[in-house]
C-alpha cells in the first residue's frame, strides 16, 4: 500500500434520540471494524446521548 491514510475514514455519529447527525470525526477502520458509539452531548437534546457511526 502506496497510501499512509488508508484505513481512516471520515465518518458521522448520529444521536440515538433525535437521529440527528451531530458530529463527524475519523476512524482507522482497521483498528475498528465494528461501528463506534460514543457519549456525546446533543444540543438538541441537551444532554448526553449514545452517538452512533453512520455514513
Ligand atoms: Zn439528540
Amino acid at each position: 500500500m502506496a497510501k499512509k491514510k488508508g484505513a481512516t475514514e471520515i465518518i458521522s455519529l448520529q444521536c440515538q434520540d433525535c437521529k440527528r447527525r451531530n458530529y463527524s470525526t475519523v476512524k482507522n477502520k482497521r483498528n475498528n471494524p465494528e461501528r463506534l458509539e460514543r457519549k456525546k452531548y446533543c444540543s438538541f437534546d441537551r444532554k448526553h446521548t449514545a452517538h452512533k457511526e453512520t455514513k
